[in-house]
């Protein structure tokens, strides 16, 4: 139990990884790509430690918006999301809070044999 890292700490070490990988862009654009994804891990940070968290719906992540009155759907692997940012085919926090999520239960179910 105690090797579980709680999804908020997951979406935290993302966004950090995220910020040090701006730093070291070379591009404009990758420097951009990254920071977007550290505000989504940040956000996705804060919400996930508030205890709001996505729910199971299959192969999908059900996220409940903010801002919205609206349930947004989250598919990890192929990184969508149909809120709006996502439709755009950007990184939301939704998809990020997603993909700690994935990752908190993927620990847990490997060592959970
Ligand atoms: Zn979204």
């Amino acid at each position: 139990m105690s090797v579980n890292s709680k999804p908020e700490e997951i979406a935290i070490r993302r966004s950090k990884e995220h910020e040090q990988a701006a730093q070291a862009a070379t591009s404009a654009p990758a420097r951009a790509y990254h920071l977007a994804a550290m505000r989504a891990f940040d956000k996705a940070a804060a919400e996930l430690a508030s205890g709001r968290l996505p729910v199971r719906a299959g192969d999908d992540w059900l996220v409940h918006s903010r801002s919205a009155n609206a349930v947004y759907r989250v598919h990890v692997a192929n990184a969508t999301c149909n809120c709006p940012a996502g439709m755009h085919g950007r990184l939301c926090w939704h998809l990020a809070a997603a993909q700690a999520m994935e990752e908190a239960t993927a620990v847990e179910d490997s060592v959970g044999f």
